[in-house]
């Protein structure tokens, strides 16, 4: 293998994807089969707010107030979790950036060599997401149209009851898509200019198995010697 192709091997993707969409599940399948570290800026607040690290009562401090954090906090979120990684191993980052100006700051911390855009039609969203049903208990999600518990209304994995967010409605998540579309259109734009490829997977079925559009995902980075 040349020198180059070898070092090139470890992607660095951003993945961009509607809420809904799946972000959550590709990147987790990704991972797995290319050995990349994923970065997931909403799971990372999450993570911090349980612990009691100042950084942590930063964050904490701006979502109970139901403010965005402030960029210089996610930078040096971001900052600390990059250089976590091991030298030469590839990432993907989820929810980072969602500004034209994150994205500038992005640049001066690290390279990117792909974006990863996951297309799903807003009807399928929309349908997907209204028929989600989550467990109380241990947080399995279910979907009450295509991944049914065993029992209706009870988790398979704890017997938990099963519930829907109050958000998953049609009209918020509407909403919510508008959002998207609004934060990442300009994103996008700009690392078309910036010459970067961007891979889109698009889904054409609400019931879509998540992995054959893995397998593809993986082959096109294959063809862009980025995987
Ligand atoms: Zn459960």
């Amino acid at each position: 293998m040349e020198e180059a192709d070898r070092r090139q091997k470890h992607v660095k993707a951003i993945i961009f994807g509607a809420p809904g969409a799946g972000k959550g599940t590709y990147g987790s399948r990704l991972k797995e089969k290319l050995g990349v570290e994923v970065i997931a800026t909403g799971d990372i607040f999450r993570e911090l707010m349980k612990d009691n690290s100042e950084l942590g009562k930063k964050v904490k401090g701006f979502v109970e107030k139901g403010l965005l954090v402030p960029d210089e906090v996610v930078v040096e979120i971001l900052k600390q979790r990059l250089s976590d990684i091991p030298e030469g191993k590839g990432f993907i980052l989820d929810g980072f950036p969602r500004t034209l100006e994150q994205a500038k700051t992005l640049e001066g911390i690290t390279k990117i060599d792909v974006i990863l855009l996951l297309d799903v039609p807003d009807q399928i969203i929309i349908e997907r997401l209204s028929s989600r049903r989550i467990c109380r208990n241990c947080g399995t999600v279910y979907n009450i149209r295509f991944l049914k518990p065993k029992v209706e209304g009870l988790c398979d994995k704890c017997g938990g009851p099963l519930y829907q967010r109050s958000d998953d409605n049609p009209e918020v998540i509407t909403k919510r898509l508008q959002v998207y579309q609004e934060q990442t259109e300009p994103l996008l734009e700009y690392y078309k200019k910036k010459k970067l490829p961007i891979i889109t997977a698009t889904t054409k079925r609400i019931e879509q198995k998540p992995e054959p559009i893995v397998d593809e995902l993986i082959e096109d980075l294959k063809k862009q010697k980025l995987a």
